[in-house]
């Protein structure tokens, strides 16, 4: 092993480790020494310094400041619907384990909640036999194909056939299953998990395949942005069965590490060995090499930091609606003047001095009430990040309260109040 972390913010590599049968990554003075570089002279210490410098680049970009997989979507309810169908012959049904037991929903919820804490998270599952749905069953087993993956000798079922008939993208029937609601109170997140007969899995082919003359990669799962696949095949459900490899009679691997995963895809989160394999010792089940079951630190942080940048699109453009309807002189003339709306980081931009030390995250939906179509309604949602209001301050938004109290606007036909909701007050340091 060259690295492990991630239950916190920190991650150790092992310089002087390696080989290993996971990652082909060189101990330094191996390094040095198939380069004929010597680590005590001038040039080998700049050399040594790049060599950790890919190291760090590696784990910053896989974990400090990670890339995200599909945009982060925010809601304050989650809603995780997993159905699972079983594809199994009826001897395997007979032998195997029952379907209802190869997936562990409480753990499946408890690491969402963990990975989602400003959110309510719920995840239900259903368990049914795949002939309950003649439509899905005749998909699947149309999909269900002689082509073998030939690095593991199992056959596939074309997984695009059966996301084509799912996917709210092509054919839309996963309505026969849910009505999957996307606003920023509701988000549901549709799962479908099969266990196939036999050894078969999910796997896609791309025309790619075949002109390079690749096999058609099987898979235990996907992320598809409007759903998630997973498979198991009856020989991975009762692989503890096999004496020669697991030797756990009765035991087999379910669903749950591969639909925490795909789920984990689905709320953002991308492989932690994308830039550099090192960060694969990570403890996340994000990662392929330590099978985690649990979400790491740093994809908690990088969930937060996806939501963070939506919550400050929400609030750029909230801002930019809010600056059409307000500049008018009579708003001016109440105090109110505008900086420039883009928030970075958290940090408003009109922050020149060390008096302001505030800013003001403020849920805020906008009251229109036009006084002469007597015609009232809040606006469609937003938040507003507004700097609080010092005296020097040539560029200050005032807080919400004082917005309240600004108001009516006098002739003004169209008569605005900023209502304030909740807000929470965040320390800025210079
Ligand atoms: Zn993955």
């Amino acid at each position: 092993m060259t690295g492990w972390g991630g239950t916190g913010r920190i991650y150790y590599t092992d310089l002087s480790a390696g080989t290993s049968y996971w990652t082909d990554e060189l101990p330094i003075r191996v390094a040095a020494g198939a380069r004929g570089v010597n680590l005590s002279t001038p040039y080998g210490r700049i050399w040594a310094a790049e060599f950790i410098n890919d190291y760090i680049a590696g784990a910053v970009y896989n974990l400090f400041a990670a890339d995200q997989l599909y945009p982060v979507s925010y809601a304050q309810n989650y809603h995780f619907h997993l159905f699972v169908f079983d594809n199994r012959t009826r001897a395997e049904k007979s032998k195997g384990p029952k379907i209802s037991t190869t997936l562990n929903t409480t753990m499946v919820q408890a690491e969402l909640a963990n990975l989602l804490p400003f959110a309510t998270v719920t995840v239900s599952a259903k368990f049914s036999n795949v002939t309950d749905y003649p439509q899905l069953a005749a998909v699947v087993a149309n999909a269900t194909t002689k082509v073998k993956d030939p690095a593991l000798s199992i056959p596939i079922v074309d997984a695009r056939l059966v996301w084509n008939w799912l996917s709210s993208y092509s054919e839309n029937h996963m309505t026969q299953f849910i009505n999957a609601t996307h606003t920023t109170t509701t988000y549901d997140i549709p799962g479908f998990l099969f266990a196939f007969q036999g050894n078969y899995t999910f796997a896609f082919t791309f025309k790619e395949n075949i002109a390079l003359r690749e096999p058609p990669g099987s898979i235990a799962g996907v992320a598809l942005g409007d759903m998630i696949l997973v498979d198991q095949s009856n020989a991975i459900l009762t692989a503890g069965n096999d004496p020669s490899t697991y030797n756990q009679p009765g035991k087999g691997m379910g669903f749950t590490r591969a639909a925490i995963h795909e789920l984990g895809h689905m709320m953002g989160l991308n492989h932690p060995f994308i830039y550099d394999q090192t960060e694969d010792f990570t403890n996340s089940v994000m990662a392929y090499y330590p099978y985690s079951n649990t979400y790491s630190q740093f994809d908690k942080d990088t969930v937060l930091r996806g939501i963070n940048d939506e919550l400050l699109i929400i609030a750029q453009d909230a801002l930019a609606a809010a600056a059409n309807i307000l500049s008018r002189p009579a708003l001016f003339n109440n105090g109110l003047c505008w900086c420039s709306p883009i928030l970075v980081g958290g940090r408003a931009v009109c922050s020149a001095g060390r008096s302001e030390r505030f800013v003001l995250l403020g849920w805020a939906r906008v009251w229109t009430h036009r006084a002469r179509s007597g015609c009232s309604r809040w606006s469609s949602g937003g938040i507003l990040f507004l700097q609080k209001e010092e005296v020097n301050c040539s560029c200050r938004i005032q807080p919400l309260s004082d917005m309240q109290a600004a108001s009516p606007l006098g002739s003004c036909p169209d008569e605005m109040v900023l209502r304030q909701r909740t807000e929470i007050r965040l320390d800025q340091t210079h």
